[in-house]
Formats: structure tokens, sequence, C-alpha cells
């Protein structure tokens, strides 16, 4: 691990009863770069994210932010500690608007007016003021994308895990989705994506987690995976 590790997972496990999820699983993301996770489906993938953001308490194993074991902690918890997730299927409460959605997270450094005005300036950031007032339930796959991008932007996370941020979004939209990632990342978030579809990988990532069967199998540039013998038999299946 070197000083700019924001993340480290250290021999992490996840069994659900006989079935091993996350098997012995070692990674770091450094600070600053947009890293991929990628893997066959069934994989460990998105249980992986669950393990960090405390959604499950790993079998064994530990995980660090910045140096910080936050191994098995709450939800809230991480969250508010620097860690925002997207999850592979939206759920926008769909009763309430674009705006209520935004107030939905407790901010602990921000209420009121102020956290008002912040909500307002992410739903510009991230376009969606033409759908401020329009419910959940109603937007379309891209946009419930977008919402839930914004919606885990109000607590400032120095992390974002996003899980399959392509999945159901028509490719018009996708572009707009892959700039706003870009922008955040030069903005200062790293950024720790699962995507399917590799031309993403390619474009996003500086370096990518190979996964299969619960383990890491490769860890480095695209480019050099792409090439990884393991890697091409476990999935690119080239
Ligand atoms: P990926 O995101 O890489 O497609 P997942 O992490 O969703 O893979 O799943 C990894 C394995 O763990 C799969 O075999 C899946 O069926 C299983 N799994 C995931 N979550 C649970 C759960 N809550 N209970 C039981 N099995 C689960
Ligand atoms: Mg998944």
């Amino acid at each position: 691990m070197t000083d700019d590790t924001i993340l480290k997972t250290d021999s992490l496990v996840k069994t659900f009863g006989g079935l091993t999820a996350v098997d012995q699983l070692s990674f770091s993301v450094t600070e600053g770069e947009v890293a991929g996770l990628i893997g066959p489906n069934g994989a460990g993938k998105s249980t992986t994210f669950d393990l960090i953001t405390g959604f499950h308490k790993p079998t064994s194993g530990s995980v660090s932010l910045k140096g910080k074991d936050i191994t098995g902690g709450k939800p809230y918890k991480i969250a508010t500690s620097g860690i925002g997730r997207t999850f592979q299927d939206t759920k926008p409460f769909g009763k309430l608007s674009v705006f209520e959605n935004m107030l939905v997270p407790q901010t602990p450094d921000v209420s009121g007016d102020d956290k008002i005005e912040r909500a307002n300036a992410i739903i510009n950031k991230l376009d969606l003021n033409g759908v401020a007032d329009e419910n959940g339930e109603d937007l379309s796959g891209g946009q419930k994308k977008l919402l839930e991008l914004a919606r885990v932007l109000m607590l400032d996370p120095d992390l974002l895990l996003l899980d399959e941020p392509s999945a159901g979004v028509n490719p018009a939209l996708m572009d707009d989705i892959l700039d706003h990632i870009k922008a955040l990342n030069r903005e200062g978030h790293t950024i720790l994506v699962i995507e399917h579809d590799m031309t993403v990988i390619a474009e996003l990532c500086d370096t990518v987690v190979v996964m299969s069967n619960g383990d890491a199998i490769a860890e480095g540039p695209f480019k050099e995976i792409q090439q990884d013998e393991r890697v091409r038999n476990a999935y690119l299946g080239t």
C-alpha cells in the first residue's frame, strides 16, 4: 500500500450459506483515479461493494479507507465517512420528485436552506433541471441512474462506487453519464466502477481489477489486462 491508497481490501471473504461469493479478495484503489471492477456475472463484484459500504458484514478480512479500518461499519457511518455508492438496480423514491429525492439523504454538515442550495447545485451540475419536479418513477433508466448519482453527491464523497452505470441506459444518455463521471473525477472524486461494457471501461478507467469466482485474478492498466491469458480465459472469451 502506498501513501495515496484511498481504499484497500485485505483477504476479504463473504459466504452465504455454502456459497463463497467473495473469496480472499485483496485489491486497492489509488486516490484520484478511475478504477474498474470487472468480471463475469456472479463473480462477486456487487457483493464486494456491499462489504465495503457496510450493507453486508464480511465473514473475514478487512476494508480500510485512507488507512483507517472501516470493516463491518454501519452503512450510514461509512457513507458519511467518505464513500458514496450507487446500486446496480436503481431505486429512487417513486412518489417523490427528483428534487425531493435529493433531500432524503441525511447530511451531517448542512441543513435547511444550505441543503436545498446544495441539492439545486447538484441537479444543475448533472443536467437534471428539466425533470426536477417529475416523480422518480416517471424517469427513464438513464435519468434514474443520474438521480442516484446526484443523491449520492449530497454527501460529497471522496470515493464513489458505481455499480453498472450503463445498465438500462440508452446509448445517447450514456455519453452524458460518462461525461459526468469524468467531470466528477476531475473535480477530485476517486471512482471505482463496476461495468460490463468494455468500451466504457476502456474509455473511463486508469486501472482495472478483474474478479473471477470471488477473487481478483489480475490488476493493472486495461491495455495490459486485456493481454493477460487468465483474464482472457475467465472473462473476455477471446
Ligand atoms: P456480480 O455482481 O459480480 O454479478 P454478485 O456479487 O451479485 O456478483 O454475486 C456473487 C455471488 O453471490 C452469486 O453467486 C450470487 O448469487 C451470490 N449472492 C449475492 N448476494 C447474495 C445474497 N444476499 N444471498 C445469497 N447469495 C448471494
Ligand atoms: Mg453485480
